[in-house]
């Protein structure tokens, strides 16, 4: 079995988002730290994994094609679904027959032992959870059981604490998106997430600042930070745990105590406190925040965050409808107007802030006034970037059960319409910007010969140039807008 093992070729696959990105690159590192050669879809793998999403049933379906498609590829080769699918719906996965490995959430840092002890261990059938709760019960397929195919999974998979990986090597050069965060406590009526991921567990401050230390000799020089719920950051942490990371970082140790049921109140050792150790990473020219929860967002907390001169300009922060019945309906926990103020915070602060958002349309009951209540309000808003997401029922949501389902023609209508206030704001930021001069991260040359990047506030900028540009930051005088690209040339002034 060593010598096989040392041949073996992983292939991965990773879908939704930044975090399940992470994740998947930490397993990848597993893989090479016991000597397994990572491999991109060009090349037949020994081995599958296809770490699954749950976000939207689009997602779930390019999950199940993914499983397919590997074993079509290799009916040889081992397939291991993880994910958040797995989480919720693990009975679902495990009779999909090309899958033979189903990894819960808690075994990702295991996933090298656990493909190992598949390999030997030939007792074990094909198609059968290896979760630990689950170990010895057999999935028999055939005989079609008691299994509810329709069951989620909760906290059975759940740790109380912070799944660590360890320090991970990146295979990037630019930009590293480093997990801070698991878990989500706020139940959307139309997320999944926090069923699939648990309550939040936020990593170890200790272990996020060595991370991006060491990521910053590797000349990495932008780190996204990365989670389920980032604004949550810190909640959990024990009042002992949170004197600590005071005390070890130089905070007093009198800090405002916070109700945990307003968890987004900043005090004791949280997000901003996490930003301004980071901030001090000398190497580390960039810190992006992923998306963010729109009520994080207060006074006292952007009066810290612009202080760092780290922080880029660019906002992401989820605001679903523009409808205040619409986001009762979602038990998101803001009202239009405060949004607005938000909005208003970051615009004072940062002149050329950029904010982007997503909106779900066609949200259970939502009629044609209350859309076109958010269509003004986005237009009145004005966010750099929309993403669009067409609502679609998740299996033992809320939202599920509620009467009134829009219907898919309306929903396609509404989305269209939202694409494109999208894209002509995004023209019309572009256009301002053309004369302006700006300082760009540069990261790949694409196939047409230009170099492409990023300003810090997000604007995907490019130029041609003779010399090559990956990794470094120039200033750029941006010369026409094609669309929704901004194209440039170095500015030597
Ligand atoms: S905040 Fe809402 S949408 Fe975001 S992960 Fe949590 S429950 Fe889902």
């Amino acid at each position: 079995m060593e010598g096989i093992k040392h041949k073996m070729k992983v292939h991965f696959i990773s879908l939704g988002c930044k975090t399940n990105q992470y994740e998947s690159n930490a397993m990848e590192q597993s893989f090479i730290k016991k000597s397994y050669e990572i491999v991109d879809e060009k090349e037949k793998a020994d081995i599958y994994v296809i770490n699954t999403c749950s976000v939207t049933n689009i997602a779930e379906r390019k999950s199940r094609q993914f499983l397919r498609r590997a074993k079509a590829i290799n009916p040889d080769a081992i397939v291991i679904a993880s994910g958040c699918y797995v989480q919720v719906a693990k009975e679902e996965i495990s009779k999909i027959k090309e899958v033979d490995l189903v990894l819960g959430i808690n075994e990702k840092n295991k996933i090298v032992e656990i493909v190992e002890d598949y390999l030997k261990n030939s007792h074990i059938s094909k198609n059968q959870d290896i979760n630990k709760k689950d170990k010895d019960e057999k999935i028999d397929k055939n005989k079609n059981t008691n299994i509810n195919t329709n069951a989620i999974v909760t906290d059975v998979m759940h740790k109380d604490e912070y799944e660590e990986f360890g320090i991970i090597t990146y295979t990037e050069v630019t930009r590293a998106v480093i997990k801070i965060q698991d878990g989500c406590d706020r139940f959307c009526t139309y997320c999944i997430i926090p069923y699939a991921r648990g309550k939040v567990r936020s990593r170890q401050p200790e272990n996020i600042i060595s991370e991006i230390k060491e990521i910053a000799k590797k000349g990495i020089q932008e780190v996204v930070l990365t989670g389920i719920h980032i604004a949550s950051y810190g909640k959990d942490f024990s009042e002992d745990d949170t004197k600590k990371y005071r005390k070890l970082y130089g905070y007093n140790d009198t800090y405002e105590k916070f109700d945990p049921k307003e968890d987004l109140k900043t005090g004791g050792f949280r997000l901003i406190e996490l930003l301004e150790q980071i901030n001090k990473i000398d190497e580390i020219k960039r810190i992006r925040l992923g998306s963010i929860e729109p009520k994080l967002i207060t006074e006292e907390f952007v009066n810290r965050l612009s202080k760092l001169k780290k922080i880029c300009h660019h906002f992401h922060l989820s605001l679903q409808s523009g409808c205040n019945e619409t986001l009762k309906r979602m038990n998101r926990r803001y009202t239009v107007e405060e949004f607005e103020n938000i909005c208003k915070i970051l615009r004072k602060a940062y002149q050329d802030v950029i904010l982007t958002t997503d909106i779900i349309v066609g949200f259970p009951n939502e009629t044609n006034e209350e859309f076109e209540r958010t269509y003004n309000f986005l237009k009145r808003i004005k966010f750099y970037k929309m993403h669009i997401f067409k609502y679609s029922p998740k299996r033992g949501t809320v939202a599920e059960k509620m009467d009134n389902q829009i219907d898919g023609n309306i929903k396609e209508m509404r989305s269209q319409k939202l694409i494109e206030l999208s894209n002509e704001n995004q023209k019309e930021y572009n256009q301002s910007y053309i004369g302006k001069v700006v300082s760009v991260l540069f990261e790949e040359k694409d196939s047409d010969g230009y170099y492409k990047g990023h300003t810090d506030n997000y604007l995907l900028v490019k130029i041609k140039s003779e010399k090559c540009l990956e990794n470094i930051i120039c200033n750029v005088k941006i010369i026409k807008s094609d669309g929704l690209e901004l194209i440039g040339e170095i500015n030597n002034n």
